[in-house]
């Protein structure tokens, strides 16, 4: 009797069996002229269709359109992994108590916390330097999903992570707090450790 690991192999190896093409296969001219088919179809349908809606004709039929990225960028579902942010409380300091949940939970190992101890009794610790390595983040969410303040999310519609180096995926607290105030040629300030007073003064200069 075959046992339950006998079949999967046999399974996969079926699945991998090649199928033999046929010499009409084999010729390529049907595959190649069935795709420039398809593509002049699309290619006509909207040329006519944008024309058409230029005097005004057939604006019900929707024709194709082509967003001219990064110029133009198309709005995603608000539930979409994006770039992180780190929360700020009124004052501009940071959300995060430095509990340390999501450098423990990241998967890649991708969180770097330094944490201080804050004034107010009932707040405990505050994140003095906050550090992300995009380049090696997989995007999991585990972070935010962990964070007991909901002092990290992942929805600042950020997709534009591509850097010339390493470094230029590096997100520091300065960044995490204020997306989008670096500069892509500017270094990050890996490691920097800020008081709150620091926080409070970069909230004022905006
Ligand atoms: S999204 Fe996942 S991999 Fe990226 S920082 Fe958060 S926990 Fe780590
Ligand atoms: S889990 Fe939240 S509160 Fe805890 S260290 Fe991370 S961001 Fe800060």
């Amino acid at each position: 009797m075959a046992t339950l690991s006998d079949q999967l192999l046999h399974r996969i190896r079926e699945a991998h069996r090649r199928r033999t093409l046929s010499w009409w296969e084999r010729i390529y001219l049907p595959a190649i002229a069935q795709g420039l088919w398809v593509t002049s179809v699309h290619f006509w349908r909207n040329l006519f269709l944008h024309l058409a809606h230029r005097v005004g004709l057939f604006r019900r039929i929707p024709a194709a359109v082509t967003v001219q990225y990064p110029d133009e960028q198309r709005p995603t579902a608000p539930r979409l992994r994006t770039r992180h942010r780190l929360m700020q409380r009124e004052d501009g300091t940071p959300r995060c108590v430095g509990c340390m949940l999501c450098e423990t939970v990241c998967p890649a190992k991708c969180i770097y916390i330094v944490p201080g101890e804050h004034p107010d009794p009932s707040v405990e610790k505050y994140a003095r330097s906050f550090d992300l390595d995009l380049g090696k983040c997989v995007y999991c969410g585990y972070c935010v999903e962990v964070c007991p303040e909901d002092a990290i999310r992942m929805d600042t519609q950020r997709h534009d992570i591509a850097a010339f180096s390493r470094d230029g995926m590096w997100l520091d607290i300065i960044e995490l707090l204020h997306p989008g105030s670096r500069k892509h040629t500017d270094p990050p300030k890996k490691f920097i450790q800020l008081e709150l007073e620091d926080f409070r003064r970069l909230k004022q200069s905006g």
